[in-house]
């Protein structure tokens, strides 16, 4: 997940609770929080990023209907700058190791392979994570960036809200 305006880690706050109360579905870990700069469209606040675990009974169009729900409590309508400023951005990165290709979703998520704001989080959670279309695991990616670009630092914050229980 990612938020880079107002109030981010709220905005990241409220997403773990959502789906940590979400029907069928258990946060089974939580990456460390990230502070990133942005990438593609750079003229933008920098991000708060972070990566949850999730075991689930929804099938991934639903999973993804659940998401853009929660985006919406946020505030989030749709954006109008592609990969612009945001208050709450939800994506699915892996879904076990699915590969998933409809008009709406697309599963390992498109660009996940070369962003470290996705595989560092990821390899907090799992570093031999492996990409089902790449056949490589995320350490293993994230180690193929280039340590010049996309910046990253840690932010000492817990997004787990009060009553808030890892199973
Ligand atoms: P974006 O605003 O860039 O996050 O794109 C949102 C749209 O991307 C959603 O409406 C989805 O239909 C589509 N989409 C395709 N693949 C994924 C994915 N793996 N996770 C989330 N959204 C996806």
């Amino acid at each position: 997940m990612g938020s880079n305006l107002g109030d981010k880690l709220a905005y990241c706050r409220h997403a773990v609770a959502c789906l940590a109360q979400l029907d069928g579905t258990h946060v089974t870990a939580v990456s460390k929080i990230y502070r990133t700069a942005p990438v593609d469209y750079q003229d933008q606040n920098w991000f708060v990023n972070l990566a949850l675990a999730i075991e689930t009974v929804l099938a991934p169009d639903a999973l993804l209907a659940a998401l853009k729900r929660i985006q919406r409590s946020a505030g989030q309508g749709e954006k109008s700058i592609r990969f612009g400023p945001r208050r709450l951005d939800l994506d699915i990165l892996l879904y076990g190791r699915q590969i998933i290709q409809t008009p709406l979703l697309t599963v390992p998520h498109p660009r996940m392979h070369r962003r470290r704001f996705v595989l560092k989080p990821l390899c907090d959670i799992d570093p031999g994570l492996v990409h089902p279309v790449r056949g490589e695991s995320v350490r293993a990616l994230l180690n193929r960036l280039d340590p010049c670009e996309q910046q990253i630092e840690e932010i000492k914050e817990d997004v787990r809200t009060t009553g808030f229980c890892m199973p």
